[in-house]
């Protein structure tokens, strides 16, 4: 018999970063007993690591924002194939949840006369981002932080959820282990809360932490739930390319945002040299025009390098691969040539861009102030996910309810800079207060003890392994390499189901995954345990993206460079199979509503 300690709530809540803090919050305010675990310790969520801002149409800096341009933008950016009624909620509800916030104690950069002050992002028509210098999710955490722990949530750190216990259809709970000493623990609940964040781990190039392996993607797989359009992954434009210790690490595009500007070696600003059709009526003619814009000339139109992430990161692989980039294999972010247009630039850029000064400084030794910067793509961010519904937020398995980078819909196939952000707070808010409901008109399940007899006996396994076993960390470096060279920016078929027959290797590997030592503090273990994950969502992204044969968004095809219209009518799903292998189907895309076609329409 397995030891393990038990824990009871109405609603559980996986995962502490934004959309968790709010989605726990929400769910008590409505009266019922929450409990919240996290893998990390609370507060260093992955959350805390955002930089530029939360995009809502307050409309502090451009009073000619306001919800639909914020609709058609995400919509436009997610390439039409986002869950409509999430983008809708998502730009008629960020407003208000900023200000809620901002009510919470969060400190915003201000205008002159004290108003949360907006920034301009890639993608965003007018100045959206609500922001603290370019520290924004660590005021979010703080927050959100602040706030509920006046709210009665019963928090348990650096516990690793590994399973979802089911009662028939619906699910009941969770098991998990403590990392610290390795304990097993039972979380009963009525509801289910997952917040668990992205998948960034899966690729060896990469912005996110050592959490993002896809847990929460992976728990609700297994637990029955549908997974939507896996092979939207963001690839960022700008990540850090040198020296090796640092590569992927996140450049924001707040940079971007304040007038940097990218060039090649050559010291050609080549992002003027291809602008997609549908947004060239938004976008400057020269850069005179696009610097206007940065300093917020309401008359003027974005300069090329706040077009779509997906976009710029494509120009600057053509670059790189044409032989025009930079000594590491990037190209040059320059945004220390705005002394030419502002006296006292150093002092202002260290001002906006503190934490890019600082990352620079002492990563890199290069001082942004006097010299550009070498950025090239890292993996940031997965639009596909959890398929929820957007009201609710539950997912495909009763009970079972999402938020966050780890739900599907919102971003479509590709996301804008700083809607995830506010995505946290309109879905994590909502997943809350749903969950409750439905813990206050559901009693508890039956906990059936096999589920969890099972569950620890599959985590203990890596230690009853003899022989020479494999190495955890070894499969792991294995699977991010394959799926960064088969799987990444530029997709191809051959390669494509090269990984596929990879990741059935590695799956053979991992069944013989070794770990030494014991149950304290062992990070071999550890890792050993997320494969599972990180194979199960690779699997999936692999699958979703070979089947889309087309361009689109995150997602790119050497082979079908172009957009295929009829491929805007659906979203990919995958789901476990009666035979326990992942399986694909497509699912029609339900018509836009014709005001919402209207909006799409007034704001082309
Ligand atoms: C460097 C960087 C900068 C960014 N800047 C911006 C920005 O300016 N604006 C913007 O909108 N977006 C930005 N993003 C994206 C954004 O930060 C994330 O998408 C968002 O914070 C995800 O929040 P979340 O609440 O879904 O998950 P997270 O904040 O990642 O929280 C996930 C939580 O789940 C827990 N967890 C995971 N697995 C388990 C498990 N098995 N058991 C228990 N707990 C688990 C973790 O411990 C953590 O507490 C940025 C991303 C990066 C990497």
């Amino acid at each position: 018999m397995t030891d393990f300690e038990t824990h009871e709530h109405d609603v559980l809540v996986i995962g502490a970063g934004g959309a968790g803090l709010r989605a726990a919050i929400a769910a008590s305010a409505e009266g019922v007993s929450v409990g919240l675990v996290c893998k990390s310790l609370l507060g260093k969520a992955h959350t805390v690591m955002a930089e530029g801002g939360m995009a809502a149409a307050i409309g502090n800096v451009d009073d000619r924002d306001n919800w639909r341009v914020h609709f058609a933008d995400t919509m436009r950016g997610g390439q039409y194939v986002n869950n409509w009624r999430m983008a809708e909620l998502h730009a008629k509800e960020a407003p208000e949840c900023v200000k809620e916030l901002e009510a919470w104690g969060a400190v915003f950069d201000r205008t002159a006369d004290g108003r949360i002050l907006q920034r301009n992002f890639g993608g965003h028509k007018y100045p959206r981002l609500a922001h603290v210098g370019d520290r924004t999710g660590l005021e979010m955490i703080r927050t959100l932080q602040d706030h509920g722990i006046h709210q009665g949530i019963s928090v348990y750190m650096e516990c690793t959820t590994i399973e979802l216990i089911k009662d028939g259809a619906r699910v009941i709970g969770a098991f998990g282990y403590d990392r610290e000493r390795g304990r097993f623990r039972v979380f009963k609940a009525k509801a289910i809360v997952l917040a668990t964040g992205g998948i960034g781990r899966a690729f060896k190039i990469t912005s996110n932490s050592w959490e993002y392996t896809g847990d929460g993607q992976a728990l609700a797989y297994r637990a029955g739930a549908d997974l939507v359009d896996m092979e939207f992954v963001q690839f960022h434009p700008t990540g850090m390319v040198w020296p090796p210790s640092v590569r992927g690490i996140l450049v924001t595009e707040g940079v971007r945002g304040e007038g940097g500007i990218l060039k090649n070696k050559d010291g050609r600003r080549f992002m003027f040299d291809d602008i997609p059709d549908n947004y060239k009526n938004q976008t400057a003619d020269n850069p005179e025009e696009g610097w206007r814009y940065t300093q917020g000339d309401k008359n003027s139109r974005r300069p090329p390098e706040l077009l779509t992430r997906d976009h710029v990161a494509r120009c600057i692989m053509r670059e790189v691969r044409a032989g025009r980039g930079s000594p590491h294999g990037g190209v040059f972010l320059d945004i220390a040539w705005i002394k030419e247009k502002l006296p006292h630039a150093p002092d202002h850029i260290k001002k906006k861009l503190p934490s890019m000064y600082h990352q620079f400084k002492q990563l890199a030794n290069v001082d942004i102030t006097a010299e550009p910067m070498e950025v090239g793509p890292t993996t940031h961010y997965i639009m596909g996910g959890v398929r929820v519904n957007g009201d609710s937020q539950m997912s495909t398995v009763p009970g079972l309810f999402a938020a966050g980078e780890v739900a599907a819909g919102l971003h479509g196939a590709n996301r804008l800079g700083g809607n995830s952000l506010s995505d946290l707070l309109v879905f994590g808010r909502r997943a809350g207060r749903y969950a409750a409901q439905f813990a206050k008109e559901n009693g508890a399940g039956s906990l059936d003890k096999n589920q969890v007899e099972r569950a620890a006996k599959w985590a203990l396994a890596p230690f009853d392994h003899s022989g020479a076993g494999e190495n955890p960390y070894a499969v792991q470096e294995d699977l991010q390499t394959m799926m960064q060279d088969n799987v990444g920016i530029v997709r191809r078929e051959d390669e494509m189901k090269e990984a596929l027959q990879g990741i059935a290797r590695l799956r053979e590997r991992m069944a013989r995954v070794r770990v030494t030592g014991n149950r304290e503090y062992n990070p071999g273990w550890h890792t050993a345990l997320d494969l599972l994950n990180l194979l199960t969502v690779s699997e999936a992204i692999a699958m979703a993206a070979l089947e889309r044969k087309e361009s689109r968004g995150g997602h790119f095809r050497d082979d079908f460079p172009d957009k295929d219209p009829a491929a805007a009518t659906y979203n990919h799903v995958t789901f476990r199979g009666p035979d326990g292998r992942m399986q694909l189907r497509r699912e029609t895309i339900p018509k836009l509503p014709p005001e919402l076609q209207q909006v799409v329409e007034e704001n082309k």
